[in-house]
């Protein structure tokens, strides 16, 4: 006896679709390609995904579409509101895992935290989401997905309504840059006018320094650009931040000055941020060595001050130690501005997203082993682990 299969095709989701992919799928249903821009309105600037309630297409072509496709925003979990303003949204994305979204409002300007990959595979020795281990990239729309619900939260939806969210920036877990086409695709939907229409000034991606990734950006984007250096020379660099074993400093840097150098507006700065741990990289000579480092590059440099989490043994930078490499900073000319903890009661900060991952790496596995250990050692910094080469691996647009 055979037994047919009486699963339905895979519905379309058009919710991650680019303008040129959302044309590209009406060209394949035989409809004119401004349709494209109809339902991209609907989508991401009315908060629509019921085709149905898409007026201004036909009801010939609005039961054609029920039945290919879909629009679908991953679902929202749970929500928690930090008695600052800070929100944060835990959005579920099949297979046991959840990724972490956070919305920063201060003053006028409200900046949505997104994630690019359930978890990371790089690492990092004071990232929280980094000792989650790795499960997968986020799709598109998983990604814009997140800007989505935030602004339907925020009823930020419809003709007059208030923006609430006025910047994105791609620092939620994992490393956008290891996610290329999704992010990219991405972050070019809240640029675009049909959409969210965010400033290029206002979407920011920021990565550890996935150098082949990098030099590609200039070609699909022109979005703001942030590197997470941490340290001023290749040896400490190495500790934190492993991949920097594969694309040191130098290599990184240069690659980011192409990038900005490529954009069409002279005076663009990148954001060079550095988290600042007690005792391990906030040093008066690590200072200096910085400014020293950053003097040809057109920069502005953002402090953090280390967010702990519980399975780590890093402590926070001191306040003193904080404001000296700040001044430091400042007195060889730079920007330099200390990014204030927000959401410290519901963990939102820089640092500490972990949402849910279902770990294919077993790092968390054995970060818990590691933990023990410490423990009965009493030492105080978590070992740092090398980037395996698999885990770096790099998809380009087109
Ligand atoms: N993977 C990307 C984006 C996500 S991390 C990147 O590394 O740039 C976003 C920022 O938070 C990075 O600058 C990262 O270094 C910083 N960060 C990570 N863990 C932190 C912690 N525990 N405390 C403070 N900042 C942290
Ligand atoms: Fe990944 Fe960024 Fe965390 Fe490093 S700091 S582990 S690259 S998310």
């Amino acid at each position: 006896m055979t037994v047919e299969s009486t699963a339905a095709p895979a519905k379309v989701n058009l919710m991650g679709l680019s303008q040129a992919k959302l044309e590209a799928f009406f060209d394949s249903l035989g409809e004119k390609r401004f349709r494209a821009t109809q339902v991209l309105k609907w989508i991401h600037q009315m908060g629509v995904t019921d085709f149905e309630q898409m007026t201004n297409i036909s009801k010939p072509l609005r039961d054609k579409l029920s039945q290919v496709a879909e629009a679908v925003a991953p679902e929202v979990v749970n929500q928690w509101d930090s008695s600052d303003g800070t929100r944060k949204f835990l959005i579920r994305v099949g297979g046991g895992n959840a990724v972490e979204t956070v919305y920063i409002p201060d003053g006028d300007r409200g900046t949505l935290c997104v994630s690019s990959q359930v978890g990371c595979s790089l690492d990092c020795s004071f990232c929280a989401t980094g000792k989650q281990g790795f499960n997968r990239d986020l799709t598109a729309a998983e990604i814009i997905g997140q800007v989505w619900q935030a602004a339907k939260s925020f009823n930020q939806f419809g003709v007059g309504a208030q923006r609430k969210i006025t910047n994105v920036v791609m620092m939620g877990m994992g490393e956008p840059l290891l996610n290329f086409d999704n992010v990219v695709d991405s972050m070019n939907l809240m640029m675009h006018d049909n959409c969210y229409g965010l400033s290029k000034r206002r979407v920011t991606l920021s990565t550890s320094g996935v150098v082949p990734a990098l030099d590609k950006l200039g070609e699909y984007t022109d979005a703001c650009l942030a590197i997470s250096l941490h340290a001023p020379n290749n040896a400490l660099r190495n500790e934190l931040v492993p991949i920097n074993k594969k694309y040191p400093i130098e290599m990184l840097l240069a690659s980011a000055k192409r990038y900005i150098d490529g954009l069409p507006d002279v005076r663009r700065k990148m954001t060079i941020e550095y988290t600042l741990i007690d005792q391990v990289n906030d040093r008066p000579e690590h200072a200096h060595e910085l400014a020293e480092l950053l003097k040809e590059i057109p920069v502005k440099i953002n402090l953090i001050p280390f967010n702990p989490f519980n399975l780590s043994n890093y402590k926070r930078v001191s306040n003193n130690a904080l404001r000296r490499f700040q001044q430091i900073l400042i007195d060889a000319g730079y920007t330099t501005t200390i990014r204030t903890t927000r959401g410290d009661d519901i963990d939102a900060a820089c640092g500490q997203l972990a949402g849910q991952v279902n770990d294919r790496t077993k790092r968390s596995q054995r970060y818990k082993i590691d933990k023990n250990a410490l423990d009965a050692s009493n030492a105080d910094i978590i070992p740092v682990k090398l980037v395996d080469e698999a885990d770096v691996s790099i998809t380009f647009n087109g």
